[in-house]
């Protein structure tokens, strides 16, 4: 049951910003996953904001240098069958393609999509972990069959839930951020918090602060994107094991490129060894099969999880060959 908050549905940006900054306030987009938190009492509001009739922050278009800019509040399903991103970035149609079920990616938004909440179920239970201000990780040595193998530094090993969210590292974006003190611009690669900077936040923003935009810079030429997900269930359900590839070739061989890695660690995990590994070379077998193997060099599995190594190694060589073939 959801407890007592009063809500309020803004009309600008100002009077989000003015309205948010407010001690025990929250912003509401879709509230797809908002309202499940407060539902289930993983934390409490006294106040939700409601930014939704921001027309502003709603919409894809090309900017002026050739890239792309989307609104916060742009529907997981518009990016998803948007004829711009499909042409352009078509690794990022198939990541929203990916999210969750069609009711839900119809409601749900890519602000929301970068800033929603832990699936932990330790988390999203009654747990009072180390997360919610508690003193241990309940699934360090408990049932964590489906958290991460990198970046959890002991203290709490959730995945990063978002589909989006590492194709728009691999692909450089930014998000634009609003607050009290003005705009800021931040690398969406940057805009993530590891457990050993802070436990308690997912995000660097601060209060007040909203997500307008995500800034995507304009395709080099040569450019190929994939997104990958493996889940449990062909029905909707988060990353088992996910990666995102966003290659630069010249011929048959790579440039440069991001490869950042889903269902893996707390953030989006971008995993300069495959970059490196693959780098000024083709993608033949041996390459493939030596980035698959610098992927999981340094993961840290748990006792349930272990299976995600060869999981990651066989969707990485993949996905990688798929994008040779063009
Ligand atoms: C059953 C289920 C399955 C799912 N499966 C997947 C999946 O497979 N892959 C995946 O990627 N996601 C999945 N999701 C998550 C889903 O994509 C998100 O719930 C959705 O994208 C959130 O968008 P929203 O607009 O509804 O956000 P809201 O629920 O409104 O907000 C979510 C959080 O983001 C904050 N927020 C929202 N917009 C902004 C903004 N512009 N600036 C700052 N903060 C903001 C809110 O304060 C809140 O904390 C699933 C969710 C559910 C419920
Ligand atoms: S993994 Fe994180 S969210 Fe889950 S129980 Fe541990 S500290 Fe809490």
């Amino acid at each position: 049951m959801l407890s007592n908050f009063s809500y309020v549905r803004v009309k600008s940006l100002q009077e989000a910003i003015k309205a948010s900054a407010v001690g025990g306030t929250s912003i509401m987009a879709g509230g797809t996953d908002l309202l499940g938190c407060l539902r289930d009492r993983v934390f409490s509001v006294d106040r939700l904001v409601s930014i939704g009739r921001l027309q502003d922050l709603k919409g894809i278009s090309r900017t002026a240098d050739g890239g792309l800019r989307i609104g916060a509040l742009t529907t997981i399903t518009e990016i998803a069958e948007s004829p711009l991103i499909k042409e352009t970035f078509p690794g990022l149609a198939q990541a929203a393609s990916e999210v969750a079920s069609p009711a839900l990616r119809n409601q749900g938004t890519i602000g929301g999509n970068l800033c929603q909440k832990p699936r932990c179920w330790y988390y999203r239970g009654e747990f009072h972990c180390l997360r919610k201000g508690g003193d241990r990780c309940y699934a360090m040595d408990g049932e964590n069959q489906y958290h991460g193998i990198f970046g959890s530094d002991g203290l709490c090993c959730i995945v990063h839930p978002s589909d989006t969210a590492p194709m728009l590292v691999a692909l450089g974006a930014s998000v634009r951020v609003a607050g009290p003190r003005g705009n800021r611009l931040v690398q969406v690669e940057k805009f993530f918090v590891l457990p050993r900077e802070d436990v308690q936040k997912e995000t660097v923003l601060g209060k007040g602060e909203i997500v307008t935009e995500i800034l995507i810079p304009k395709p080099p030429p040569g450019l190929r994107t994939s997104y990958r997900k493996v889940r449990v269930r062909q029905a909707w359900d988060f990353a088992l094991a996910g990666v995102a590839l966003a290659l630069v070739f010249t011929g048959d061989r790579v440039e440069r490129g991001g490869v950042v890695l889903s269902g893996a660690a707390p953030i989006p995990w971008r995993s300069k060894a495959v970059e490196q590994a693959v780098a000024g070379r083709k993608l033949d077998a041996e390459t493939t099969e030596r980035a698959a193997e610098a992927a999981v060099k340094d993961a840290e599995p748990l006792e349930h999880n272990e299976y995600k190594i060869p999981l990651f190694r066989a969707i990485v060589q993949e996905q990688l060959t798929k994008l040779a073939r063009g």
